[in-house]
């Protein structure tokens, strides 16, 4: 007769769960799932519990506090005398560092209390208030050891600091070993919560029944699952085209290239032939290309600029006067600094952050192919070719169709302004909201009005059909009103 599990015994129950959660896989795999708050939940709900989470440290490899509710910034809570506030000693000299990190800073002191901060290695912090000089700290303190950390959409955060820290970090005299972080998140837009915040998230634990958390365990998991089934093509690698919602400002370019084979991070350098790093620097003719340039914008380029758009190959030539960014083919060694890794700076960090490792690897693998593509036992055969071309806007400027992200390399087209007609074109903007469109895109979104010759765009011009433009559908609908 099969009995359901929640009328045995709580002793029974807890002695089942231990046991299984004692099989240290199955502990490892389940933790990541869970929120800091869960874990000490179940620590605190028997001395052999206890033992067993406090002793594994694969438990706090990897720590997302994005969801947990002490972390949140809240001035009222502040102003209230909340409990967030009293983790942090209040003075006069409070500085605006004190102010805007002393949550997280909390956190980390009662962390480090529990001697779980030197565990954790892979840091999330997406969303929250996090100041450069916290980051610093995360950076230079030997308490931490965190090597992936993600701030992605975090609020008070001083850019300009914030370069200045990870600059510092990856200075030529920094101590061996130094920093221990090796990958930064923090270009490209946080995951999506599922669902609101988990209610009452607070770092002190309090007893719950095992029968509780282990339901909540599996809820969790089951969402992650379908989470991951649903996922969008692969940054990068299959989505084409544009890979930011915000701009990246031009100053990031030098903190890539300080940080290049030392500290990855979820964007890339542009590889576009007219930039120092490019591995085809030199090898096309920079002054026709500039003489040829429609606008000033498309002659002027900066010596790094860093990457925002993910392209295929050519549609002229199939590749790139640079070549594709291979997955599984080493980088180029830029430096003569033999402590930079050829590979860092050269494959994009890959979102979300792992959750069963803490390598690089791990976080820069595309899906579908091995973290070690010279494994012995890796088929390479089978597998296609994970790759990309990545390019700033400036570099593709006049080459690149917005509409379906087909583009000509400089080898193959000098650029929209080299021509002497639109006819010779490969790329024009007929629609200004479209903006640069090749030749089948302009096809199938403009037409010429049948009634007044005009031309008109089936997206941008609401209103409009296939035979008629916005203003002359909506002349005809006005006369008929009329009679
Ligand atoms: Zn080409
Ligand atoms: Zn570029
Ligand atoms: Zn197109
Ligand atoms: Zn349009
Ligand atoms: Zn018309």
């Amino acid at each position: 007769m099969a009995r359901d599990q929640n009328h045995l015994p709580l002793e029974i129950q807890q002695t089942a769960l231990l046991q299984l959660l004692t099989n240290s896989l199955v502990l490892s795999r389940t933790a990541p799932y869970l929120s800091c708050y869960d874990v000490l939940n179940l620590a605190a709900t028997s001395r052999a519990f206890r033992y067993l989470i406090y002793q594994t440290p694969q438990v706090f490899r990897r720590l997302d506090l994005g969801n947990v509710k002490t972390a949140q910034f809240d001035v009222d809570a502040i102003d209230h005398g909340g409990e967030t506030w009293r983790n942090v000693q209040v003075d006069e000299n409070l500085t605006e560092d004190d102010f805007y990190s002393g949550p997280l800073r909390g956190i980390f002191y009662n962390l480090k209390r529990f001697d779980i901060l030197r565990d954790v290695q892979v840091l999330t912090l997406d969303g929250l208030s996090v100041t450069a000089e916290l980051i610093h700290d995360i950076l230079i303190d030997p308490a931490f050891s965190v090597r992936i950390l993600s701030i992605r959409d975090v609020k008070n955060l001083n850019n300009r600091k914030l370069r200045q820290a990870l600059q510092y970090a990856c200075r030529d005299s920094r101590p061996e070993g130094t920093p221990r972080l090796q990958g930064l998140y923090v270009f490209g837009p946080k995951e999506p919560t599922p669902g609101a915040l988990i209610k009452e998230q607070s770092m002190s634990p309090s007893p719950t029944s095992p029968a509780a958390v282990a339901a909540a365990w599996n809820s969790k998991s089951q969402k992650a699952l379908t989470a991951s089934l649903a996922e969008e093509p692969e940054a990068w690698y299959e989505r084409r085209g544009k890979q930011f919602p915000h701009r990246i400002d031009q100053e990031w370019a030098s903190t890539l290239v300080a940080c290049d084979g030392i500290i990855a991070f979820d964007a890339v350098l542009c590889t576009g032939p007219r930039h120092l790093n490019s591995p085809a620097w030199g090898k096309v003719n920079i002054e026709a290309l500039n003489a040829a340039a429609a606008s000033p914008a498309s002659a002027s380029i900066p010596h790094f600029q860093v990457a925002t758009h993910s392209l295929g190959g050519c549609a002229g030539c199939g590749s790139a006067p640079e070549g594709w960014t291979t997955w599984g083919e080493d980088g180029h060694s830029r430096d003569r600094d033999t402590r930079r890794s050829s590979n860092i700076g050269k494959f994009p960090l890959l979102a979300p952050p792992p959750v069963h490792s803490s390598t690089l690897g791990a976080a820069m693998c595309p899906s579908g192919q091995s973290v070690r593509p010279h494994h012995p036992f890796a088929n390479k055969a089978e597998k296609k070719k994970a790759r990309f071309v990545p390019r700033c806007f400036d570099c593709i400027r006049d080459r690149y169709c917005t509409g379906c992200n087909q583009w000509w390399c400089e080898t193959c087209y000098a650029g929209a302004g080299a021509n002497s007609g639109p006819d010779q074109a490969h790329v024009i903007k007929s629609c200004w909201e479209c903006g640069m469109n090749c030749k089948e895109c302009i096809d199938t979104t403009q037409r010429m009005c049948k009634r007044c010759g005009g031309g008109y765009c089936l997206i941008h011009n609401e209103g409009s059909d296939l035979v008629a433009c916005d203003w002359c559908v909506g002349r005809s609908r006005r006369f008929r009103e009329l009679y």
